[in-house]
């Protein structure tokens, strides 16, 4: 799970490299846009759903 609660915010983090965007979030729904907008890929897996910023994917 890569959108994070932190302080009454949202955050997204990176599975791969780790990285938190310095966005914050006080909607989980804004954070889940963002990631849309942004360019970030919700990829599966071994069963588990992870969330790839637009640096880290394969071209
Ligand atoms: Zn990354």
């Amino acid at each position: 799970m890569s959108i994070e609660r932190e302080g009454g915010m949202y955050y997204l983090y990176c599975d791969i490299c780790g990285e938190k965007t310095l966005e914050s979030f006080f909607d989980f729904y804004d954070a889940v846009q963002h990631k849309k907008q942004e360019g970030w890929r919700s990829q599966k897996n071994q069963g588990e759903w992870e969330d790839v910023c637009p640096e880290c994917q394969e071209v």
